[in-house]
C-alpha cells in the first residue's frame, strides 16, 4: 500500500486503477471492446474527491453509486465497506493528498455473447487520478463564461439523470456550441424554456437573495446536495424548483457546482454579464462554506486512512 503507483508513459496521467479484481497501472486497466459499458454506454458511476487527505462526502457518493447500480439492475461484485476500502488503498497507492477517485460498474460481457444484457457479467473498476478543476481556484474570480446551447439534454424519461451516465452526447456537442459562443462550456436546457445541467455540474440562481436549483432532469450532485446544507446552514433560502431560462438572464448570482472544483461563479451567459461580471455575495460565501467544511467529520469529510483500515462503519 505504501508503493507508490505511476504511469509509465505521458499518455496517462499518474494514478492508480483497480479492475478485474486487481490493483493495477492506470496505462493497464483495460477493458475488452465487447464490454457493453464500452459498446452501448451501458454504465453507471460515480465520482468522489480527496482534499488534503481527506474524502469529500464519501457515504453520499456511495449511496448514490450504489443506488445507481440498483436502478440499472446490475450486480456489483462488492460490498459498500469493500469498495470504500477500495478506493481508499487505490488513493494511499497514488500517495496523492488531493485527487479524484472515480467507480465504474458496466454491463460487462455476456460470456455466450447473447444479446440478453442479464446474462452479462458486470465489471467493477476504479482508479484514482489527481484532482481536476473545471474551474481552477485562481480563475474563480474571472468566473466561468457558460453558453446556453440549443441542444436539449436528454429527457429523463427516457435516461434516468438522477444515475450518473455516460450519455453524454448531448453535453459533449453542447460544448462545441459553447465554443462557437466563445464560452469555456455549455449548459442545456430541457427544450421547455427550463434550465437544467451542464458537462460536469449542476446550476443554481440567486435573486433577491434567494438562491434556487432545477430539481428535474437532473444529476442530483453531490456537490448540490452539499451547497444546499451549507445554504441552510447560512440561513440562505434555497428551493428546488423549475428554473427558467428568463430566470438564468435576470439572476443577481449563478454559480455551477460539481466535484471537479466545488461552486464555481458564472459570470456570463453567452453575451449576457451576469449583474457586475463578478462572483456574488452568496457565491462567494458558499465557496468559503464549501471548503471549509473539508475539515468537517460527521458525514462531511474522513481522512483516507480510517478507510483504508476499515475503522469506518460503512455497513
Ligand atoms: N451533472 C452531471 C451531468 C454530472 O456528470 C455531474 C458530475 O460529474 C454533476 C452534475 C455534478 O455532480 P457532483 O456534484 O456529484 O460532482
Amino acid at each position: 500500500m505504501s508503493e507508490q503507483v505511476t504511469s509509465p508513459t505521458e499518455a496517462y496521467p499518474p494514478g492508480a486503477a483497480f479492475i478485474d479484481g486487481r490493483f493495477a497501472e492506470i496505462a493497464d486497466a483495460k477493458i475488452s471492446v465487447l464490454d457493453w459499458g464500452f459498446l452501448r454506454s451501458d454504465a453507471t458511476y460515480d465520482v468522489v474527491h480527496v482534499w488534503k487527505g481527506r474524502f469529500f462526502r464519501l457515504d453520499s457518493h456511495l449511496d448514490r453509486f450504489m443506488a445507481s447500480a440498483e436502478k440499472l439492475r446490475m450486480n456489483l461484485p462488492y460490498g459498500r465497506a469493500q469498495i470504500a476500502e477500495i478506493l481508499a488503498q487505490l488513493v494511499e497507492r497514488t500517495g496523492f493528498e488531493d485527487a479524484y477517485v472515480e467507480m465504474i460498474v458496466t454491463r460487462g460481457v455476456s460470456p455466450t455473447f447473447s444479446r440478453d444484457p442479464r446474462d452479462a457479467i458486470n465489471r467493477f473498476i476504479a482508479f484514482a487520478i489527481p484532482f481536476g478543476w473545471i474551474l481552477k481556484p485562481e480563475e474563480r474570480e474571472k468566473g466561468l463564461a457558460i453558453a446556453v446551447s440549443e441542444i436539449p439534454r436528454i429527457q429523463p424519461e427516457s435516461v434516468d439523470p438522477t444515475v450518473k451516465n455516460y450519455h453524454w452526447l448531448d453535453l459533449v456537442m453542447g460544448m462545441f456550441d459553447a465554443y462557437e459562443q466563445g464560452a469555456r462550456t455549455c449548459l442545456l436546457s430541457d427544450g421547455q424554456g427550463n434550465v437544467t445541467e451542464g458537462p460536469g455540474f449542476n446550476i443554481f440562481v440567486v435573486k433577491d437573495g434567494k438562491v434556487s436549483t432545477p430539481q428535474r432532469g437532473v444529476l442530483h450532485g453531490i456537490t448540490r446536495q452539499a451547497s444546499m446544507l451549507l445554504l441552510e446552514e447560512l440561513q440562505v433560502p434555497i428551493s428546488e424548483r423549475p428554473v427558467s431560462l428568463a430566470e438564468l438572464h435576470d439572476a443577481d448570482e449563478v454559480f455551477a457546482t460539481s466535484t471537479a472544483g466545488g461552486v464555481m461563479p458564472v459570470t456570463s451567459i453567452g453575451a449576457h454579464t451576469v449583474a457586475t461580471g463578478k462572483p456574488g455575495a452568496i457565491t462567494n460565501r458558499l465557496i468559503e462554506a464549501y471548503w471549509a467544511a473539508h475539515t468537517r467529520g460527521d458525514g462531511w469529510s474522513v481522512p483516507v486512512a480510517d478507510v483504508s483500515r476499515g475503522q469506518l462503519d460503512l455497513a
